[in-house]
């Protein structure tokens, strides 16, 4: 079938929104028109040059649309079903999956990470090169096929500008908090970097009913919504003696939990002398590939801190994005206060520049 796709010819240049070709879904895979999708820093770091892909391919991982066309097998979904992405379909057979780690699939190494579908291929082409599908999933297009597990069925009434980001930046963010952290109530936090993700770890520290929610950002609309989102203060990181501010915001002791959705090596610096005696910080921040961090290791150990990597909310997707829409629908969870601005599919770039320029939360394509 043909599709309009935001195809990235050569990083560094900008996306071409053109006429491509898409193979039907084969078995175990599912077509799914595109209703809503998020722009994200994982969509900026390939088309800029920091993470280093082949190109051609069709970009976009996070969003929302209708199931069209189920192939053979498929029973999770059927067509008219409303889907959020998930970026990280499992196997459910490798190790990880055995033991409850999903996102930690060993497929996903030879899928998701190398943009092909599961089937190990690609069913895109323009101007009659075959283009990959990033992560697996190359939503920036009017339709997408997709493993039947990189889709998770959600209920109608939900706007799809609501659902556009949960399959990454809220799954990754509250995910931080609930799964990987899990803090206790009470607990007091530090969150660096209030963007799409940060955002999310501030609301799910509300969730987790943490006392102190400290956001730190070097811009300020950002931190504005941050208190929006629930966080109890503000403080801007590029400002002075901001360790000894946080502690103040923190009873004096650090925090208890410090995340760093940043994830560059001053942030961490920075996350581990956040972090009280005995604290953890989690990073989420997946700045460049080429990123090493150095700290100094005599606190790290004598402080018993504890350092965390936590990929795509370290959970179980298939489970988490139904009860996060759950607790949306019960007000709990602020979906649709994360979009900033719409576009339209042909204004990608803008949105591109929009987020590389730390303009907002999230902006969104609508369709
Ligand atoms: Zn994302
Ligand atoms: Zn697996």
């Amino acid at each position: 079938m043909n599709t309009n796709a935001a195809i990235l010819w050569e990083q560094g240049a900008p996306l071409s929104v053109e006429a491509a070709e898409l193979g039907g879904p084969r078995a175990g895979e599912v077509l799914v028109e595109l209703k809503a999708a998020g722009v994200c820093h994982s969509d900026l770091h390939p088309a800029r040059g920091e993470w280093p892909v082949r190109t051609p391919l069709v970009l976009g991982h996070e969003g929302a649309g209708v199931v069209r066309e189920v192939g053979e097998g498929v029973k999770n979904v059927r067509p008219g079903d409303h889907v959020v992405f998930c970026w990280a379909p499992p196997c459910g057979v490798c190790p990880p999956c055995r033991e409850g780690r999903p996102v930690l699939c060993d497929r996903l190494e030879r899928t998701t990470y190398r943009n092909r579908l599961p089937a190990g291929d690609t069913l895109l082409s323009a101007r009659g090169q075959r283009l990959a599908h990033y992560n697996g999933t190359a939503c920036f297009a009017d339709f997408a096929v997709v493993a039947e597990e990189g889709v998770i069925a959600v209920p109608e009434d939900v706007p799809f500008e609501a659902l556009a980001t949960l399959g990454c930046a809220v799954v990754t963010g509250v995910g931080a908090v609930l799964n990987a952290a899990r803090p206790e109530a009470g607990a007091k936090v530090a969150v660096i970097g209030v963007g799409g993700v940060g955002l999310n770890v501030v609301q799910g520290a509300r969730l987790a009913g943490c006392a102190a929610i400290v956001a730190l950002d070097t811009r300020n609309e950002p931190l504005r919504l941050a208190r929006e989102f629930g966080a109890t203060d503000t403080v801007e990181a590029s400002g002075e003696k901001v360790t000894e501010r946080v502690r103040g915001l923190t009873g004096g002791r650090g925090a208890d939990y410090v995340f760093d959705t940043v994830g560059s090596p001053a942030t961490l610096a920075q996350a581990l002398g956040l972090a009280r005696k005995g604290g953890t910080v989690v990073v989420t921040g997946l700045a460049r590939l080429d990123a090493l961090a150095s700290f100094p290791l005599f606190p790290f150990v004598m402080q018993e801190k504890r350092l965390v990597g936590s990929v795509y909310g370290s959970g179980r997707p298939s489970r988490d994005v139904p009860r996060l829409v759950e607790l949306y629908r019960e007000g709990k969870l602020k979906l649709a206060e994360l979009v900033t601005r719409t576009y339209q599919l042909e204004e990608v770039n803008d949105a591109l520049d929009a987020l590389a320029g730390g303009e907002g939360a999230r902006g969104i394509i609508r369709w």
